[in-house]
């Protein structure tokens, strides 16, 4: 099915600042600074088997970490590249732990496999045992870890969402509130149908056209402080980055190009909505507000230094 209504979810911001582009260590790129950040995937299952259903294998989790890797670097000869002029190699790269928080060597690299109790999770504003629940009880340091679970979304309130993420605090970014959330939350969640690429495995149970790897991609942009294209609003919204066109909403394929707000639309960005086979660009103001949360934001500068 093309066009389903996507939910990923976010907070709803009413900030409407002027934009702020911060500097950032301005390296050329023949001496990059690589920002390397861990991660620990908590994979919720509900007693499978590893590699079935939502117990998902070791090779789909580093499927997904090699398709962040090529996106956020924007690698030649992979899906992650574009020959655009605002596009950018954003110099961050993600790796997964090797340590377990106790200091003992993982057999699974950044894995954490812990059977959650239900079969599926709901994400509503009432009921929401993702949040107030799995987070905190499986959580590692987040000073010391990326953190993102994989679930089985599920119930009413999540029958068509495939991530959310936790904003960075403390950015100094316009478009960012000071207190985007505590501690024990912090991350991103993702559906396990939509988190790995197909290209890389044989994974049957992810789901085209979300089976690429790109909702991971546009949710880590949410984690370092990035706001959807179209600025979740007409045209007078905007997501604070001077080298993305204003959009009247999102997009959801690539078929057309399409002009709103007398510009062309970028649909190819990771911050649009759509299919993951479009998506290859993060910009260089996108790149900005990252760096600049990596070097401000709790639980994000601790994780690079
Ligand atoms: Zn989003």
């Amino acid at each position: 099915m093309k066009n389903v209504f996507l939910v990923f979810m976010l907070l709803i911001l009413t900030s409407s600042c002027s934009s702020e582009d911060n500097e950032d260590s301005n390296t050329s790129n023949n001496n990059p600074t690589i920002y390397r950040i861990p991660v620990v995937v908590h994979v919720i299952h509900f007693g499978e088997a590893i590699g079935e259903g939502a117990n998902i294998s070791l090779e789909q989790i580093e499927s997904q970490i090699e398709v962040l890797n090529e996106d956020f670097r924007r690698k030649s000869n992979t899906n992650g590249y574009n020959n655009n002029t605002n596009g950018a190699d954003t110099e961050i790269e993600f790796y997964l732990a090797e340590y377990a928080p106790d200091g003992t060597l993982l057999t699974e690299p950044g894995v954490d496999r812990v059977n959650g109790g239900r079969s599926e999770w709901p994400k509503g504003n009432i009921l929401n045992p993702i949040d107030t629940y799995i987070k905190p009880s499986t959580i590692w340091n987040p000073e010391s870890y990326f953190n993102i679970w994989t679930v089985n979304f599920g119930g009413f309130s999540g029958r068509n969402l495939l991530g959310y993420a936790q904003f960075p605090s403390q950015s100094g970014l316009a478009g960012l509130y000071e207190d985007e959330g505590s501690a024990e939350t912090d991350g991103i969640v993702i559906g396990y149908k939509y988190f790995g690429s197909s290209e890389k495995g044989n994974f049957p149970s992810l789901i085209p056209p979300y089976d690429l790897g790109r909702t991971t991609t546009h949710e880590v942009g949410h984690w370092l402080g990035l706001r959807h294209i179209w600025g979740d609003g007409n045209c007078l919204y905007d997501d604070f980055c001077l080298d993305t066109p204003n959009a009247s909403g999102p997009n959801y394929d690539c078929e057309s190009i399409k002009i709103s707000c007398e510009e062309p639309e970028m649909p190819q960005n990771y911050m649009d909505y759509t299919n993951d086979n479009c998506m290859n660009i993060f910009t260089n103001n996108q790149k900005e507000r990252m760096i600049t949360v990596l070097k401000n934001s709790p639980r994000r500068k601790e994780l690079v230094q």
